[in-house]
């Protein structure tokens, strides 16, 4: 939500162009508010969802881990103020040249997903930690992950095997239960897939140690999602289930449940018009798209609050559209967006719940347009 600090810094600043404005302040709570729910897990930040420098500093001063995708990321993390042995590299797809790399620069734990990973892992970054990621549905997730990470349960428990026997370390298992994940019970289905991989490998004497329990944290968007601590109980039963009285470390590494509340993006309306007459839905374009920071409008899976000043007056559906002269910029069309009648060229909107995952997924000058600029204060 735009909270006073926001507006205030959007009124005295005034600038011009769309850019995101992230609220530090909320950042911290968030934080604390993951502590406080999950008090026996390690957070690690998912970096790719905002790695604006003035966050990562926040949250490696707070003693958060990180988790980071690439190289760059774990510099960035790095320079922030985090050690090498807060960082972990759990993309599933590396380079082994960039494993090399991470290696040297002290990271030691590493996301595998198949034993031609783990090869390259004990090749570039030897006796490091590994956790082997497990598929899981995606049910419930506004943004599902898809099949791309993980392999099933039983292919877990030889990838793991194999990592022991090139003299990894087979540190656990870790799930993502997709973003926006709004079922509390999805880390309940996932947890006993972990639990699966870790009994399997016990009786050949592989005692893992880690669940890394992924993001997946909702952020609010138009409905009322539930509390960090909703989620900490949920989570908290299924592990003592499937776990009983022998829990592991366990990991959370929050990406949109950390940031996606703290921000909030000013834009502007470029044009508003009709394709016909006697049309009733009116198509409205701003200056930010798709391509300008709002790429998980895609298929219409996350519909953030628009926010204008004239909410009070009469609303009817709009179409809206980003600036780029590209057919794929529409945002909202298959659910029309209802906006005030008396909204104006010219007008000022403010879209909230735009701190994760937007501008990072802005493009670099697409028609010329600047990459989404972003103001943390
Ligand atoms: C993107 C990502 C996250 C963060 O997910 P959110 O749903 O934004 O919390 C966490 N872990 C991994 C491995 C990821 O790729």
């Amino acid at each position: 939500m735009a909270t006073q600090r926001i507006l205030d810094f959007l009124s005295t600043r005034r600038p011009s162009g769309p850019c995101l404005v992230v609220d530090l302040d909320v950042v911290r709570d968030n934080f604390v508010a993951f502590e406080k729910a999950l008090p026996d897990s390690k957070i690690y930040y998912a970096v790719k969802a905002n790695p604006a420098p003035e966050i990562l500093r926040l949250l490696a001063a707070m003693g958060s881990s990180f988790d980071t995708a690439s190289v760059a990321e774990a510099e960035m993390a790095m320079d922030a103020g985090a050690p090498a042995s807060r960082i972990s590299f759990g993309n599933t797809i590396k380079k082994e040249r960039d494993i090399a790399r991470a290696y040297e620069l002290g990271i030691r734990l590493f996301a595998v997903d198949c034993v031609e990973e783990v090869e390259k892992v004990a090749r570039a970054a030897p006796g490091s930690q590994v956790f082997c990621r497990v598929l899981t549905d995606g049910e419930g997730a506004e943004w599902p992950l898809s099949r791309k990470f993980g392999c099933v349960p039983a292919m877990a428990v030889d990838v793991l095997r194999h990592a022991r026997k090139l003299g990894l370390d087979a540190h656990g298992v870790s799930f993502h239960v997709g973003s926006q994940q709004c079922d509390l019970s999805a880390w309940d289905r996932a947890l006993g897939d972990a639990k699966q991989v870790f009994a399997t490998l016990a009786e050949e004497g592989i005692v893992l140690k880690m669940v890394n329990m992924g993001g997946g944290f909702p952020t609010r968007y138009l409905r009322d999602v539930p509390a960090a601590q909703a989620y900490g109980q949920a989570i908290f039963s299924a592990l003592r289930k499937h776990f009983g009285n022998r829990i592991p470390e366990t990991i959370i590494e929050p990406g949109r449940g950390m940031v996606g509340n703290a921000g909030v993006i000013k834009s502007e309306v470029v044009l508003i018009s009709k394709k016909a007459d006697n049309d009733n839905v009116r198509w409205v374009y701003l200056d930010i798209g798709k391509f300008g920071g709002l790429a998980e409008t895609m298929d219409e899976a996350i519909r953030y609050p628009i926010v204008t000043a004239r909410d009070a007056d009469e609303k009817t559906p709009c179409v809206l559209a980003g600036p780029t002269c590209d057919s794929a910029d529409v945002m909202y069309e298959k659910t029309p967006y209802p906006l005030p009648l008396s909204l104006t060229i010219g007008d000022e909107v403010l879209i909230e719940g735009t701190g994760a995952y937007t501008t990072t997924y802005s493009a670099v000058a697409f028609n010329g347009f600047e990459p989404l600029r972003s103001y943390v204060i």
